[in-house]
């Protein structure tokens, strides 16, 4: 239709949950001439179901659950003007469903959960081809893991990015060009062919992605609330929404649990300079945050994020006493168990790690196996604490401002800090609480820093 760049546009789960959910974020991207590209999540709770079918279900549940998506999805069918077709397609996936959960029951595997989490995308990205059409648009379905190739870890597949690029030029660029295309987030395809996963909440990281894979100008994340908040409204009514920040802050906040964006989106962005703005389907029109290389008059203090469900690991040994390679040692062990260290501090015969969990569909939360558990012990005193809560306070030249740490501790004088981290990055400041206390430090330190 035109030659200039396109912008992605990307729906989560509540902005395609139901028929007047996707309907919305049908106006949204008719009112933009160059959103040519959707990307979609599953409407909302259907991958929770699709995870819970993977997890080897017995006959009953397995129904009951197959059920529950059917309902969801018939809600937006029903809604249709002309539902045979896509109800016949739906009713497809759903049979491919429930024989992949059949055998889930037999055997679990992750390439059998990734194959059949895969159908939430699957079936949102049908349905909204028809909510566009009924609009009147030219709408085009297209399977993105015909160019979506991803490393064989399942539940946590790396994209190829090269390769993505490549074949979006070929095939999907000529698409965009006549038609609205319409493709699934979240899903990829290994170079055997097997259907693969971004991790959970992968869909954002799809359309950065795929923007970055054909020039986009801009990649919207539509979600469900408008923009990026100085912390989780939920926790503090009173924070503030940022209108404009820096790829450096937001992806620290990404990573550090702000639970706006997926922290691997802004990798593609960065690389090529794309703008991500964040809004709400609901009400498109109280704008959002955009994210972007330089932010206007960056403040020193910019957000508070937390993360929940930290666990620490404390190694002490006398061993490491003036040793050459303890820690060398300790990471390539951690590494042959491919957990991925989050932060560190050492002292001089101790060293104290937490472990990054952040969400992948294989199941993780057994991380510290016993067979890890008992390497370790063999080279050092273990000590293990659960349910801690990561707080980071995210900011501008941080490390490089005096008087940072008196501002965030004093008022925390009570609370019990684990372990802290900073220095490392000019954009953050962060320590571990126990999980209980979280909510209420996050309020103290809104209101001494941001209020
Ligand atoms: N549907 C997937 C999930 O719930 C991916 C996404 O929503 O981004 O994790
Ligand atoms: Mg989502």
């Amino acid at each position: 239709m035109t030659d200039s760049p396109i912008v992605v546009a990307k729906f989560g789960g509540t902005s395609v949950a139901d028929a007047a959910a996707m309907r919305r974020s049908a106006d949204i991207v008719l009112a933009d001439p160059q959103a040519r590209l959707v990307v979609l999540s599953a409407s909302a709770g259907v991958t929770n179901l699709l995870v819970s079918l993977s997890e080897g279900l017995g006959h009953g549940d397995r129904v009951d659950k197959i059920e529950t998506l059917r309902a969801i999805q018939y809600r937006i069918v029903d809604q249709l003007k002309q539902p045979e077709a896509i109800r016949q397609q739906i009713d497809n996936l759903l049979e491919s469903v429930s024989q992949l959960a059949g055998q889930a029951a037999g055997q679990r595997s992750p390439a059998l959960t990734d194959a059949l989490v895969s159908h939430g995308e699957l079936m949102s990205s049908l349905l909204f081809v028809d909510i566009l059409r009924e609009r009147g648009a030219h709408s085009q379905w297209f399977d993105v893991r015909d160019v979506m190739l991803t490393s064989d870890d399942f539940g946590q597949a790396q994209p190829v990015v090269d390769a993505i690029a490549r074949r979006a030029v070929t095939q999907l660029q000529p698409a965009t060009a006549r038609a609205i295309v319409v493709t699934q987030g979240f899903i990829g395809r290994d170079a055997a062919g097997r259907t693969t996963t971004l991790g959970r909440g992968g869909s954002d990281y799809t359309a950065a992605l795929l923007g970055e894979a054909l020039g986009a100008c801009r990649v919207d994340i539509w979600t469900d609330v408008a923009g990026i908040y100085t912390t989780d409204p939920r926790i503090v009514p009173s924070a503030r929404r940022i209108d404009s920040i820096s790829f450096d802050e937001a992806s620290e906040m990404a990573t550090f649990g702000a639970k706006v964006l997926h922290p691997a989106t802004l990798l593609p962005a960065v690389r090529k300079d794309i703008p991500v703005f964040v809004g709400s389907s609901k009400q498109p029109a109280a704008g959002g945050t955009l994210v972007c290389r330089q932010a206007t008059n960056p403040p020193r203090y910019r957000a508070l994020a937390v993360r929940r469900k930290q666990t620490l690991l404390r190694l002490h040994s006398l061993d490491m006493l003036h040793a050459c390679g303890f820690l060398a040692d300790i990471f390539a062990l951690l590494a042959r168990h491919n957990i991925t260290v989050d932060l560190v501090t050492t002292s001089e015969v101790s060293l104290a790690l937490t472990l990054d969990t952040t969400g992948s569909t294989a199941g993780q939360d057994n991380l510290l196996s016993p067979a890890l558990l008992a390497e370790l012990n063999t080279r050092c005193n273990v000590e293990v604490e659960q349910e801690l809560a990561l707080i980071t306070l995210i900011g501008n030249r941080l490390s490089r401002s005096s008087g940072v740490c008196d501002a965030v501790f004093s008022p925390l004088g009570n609370d019990n800090i684990r372990l802290i981290c900073y220095g490392a990055s000019d954009h953050n400041l962060c320590f571990l609480v126990p999980g209980d206390a979280a909510d209420g430090v996050i309020k103290t330190l809104h209101r001494h820093l941001f209020e």
